[in-house]
């Protein structure tokens, strides 16, 4: 028989996608994923008590205005608001500066 052509019917042909269900081993450890954190001082109410500055030396410092600023990676003053991507260690220590401010005068907030 000559003539005679074949149509693809779309049946048996492959998209090349596959999909696989991760198990828990294949998951991405929770505390290997960075958080972004912003933390903000409140200057109204910041005493420079220096707590902070004892528990994160690397973050809140004393600097020129009669109130802590928080201090990137490098050591430049971001004024009284930062955000970046702490390290669990660091992320601990700002829970544990938050919490010991006796005015309440540093606030955190995370976001992924
Ligand atoms: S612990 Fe609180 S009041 Fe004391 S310097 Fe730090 S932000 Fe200011």
């Amino acid at each position: 028989m000559t003539g005679c052509v074949s149509r693809p019917s779309g049946r048996g042909v492959t998209s090349g996608i596959t999909k696989h269900w991760l198990s828990s081993a294949e998951l991405p450890d929770s505390r290997s994923i960075k958080q972004k954190v912003t933390v903000q001082i409140d200057p109204s109410v910041c005493i420079l008590a220096a707590n902070c500055v004892g528990i994160e030396p690397k973050l809140f410092q004393i600097g020129q205005e009669p109130y802590i600023e928080l201090i990137d990676a490098t050591g430049i003053s971001q004024g009284t608001e930062y955000t970046f991507e702490p390290s669990e260690t660091e992320l601990e220590m700002i829970e544990e500066a938050v919490d010991s401010c006796p005015t309440r005068a540093i606030s955190m907030q995370t976001a992924i």
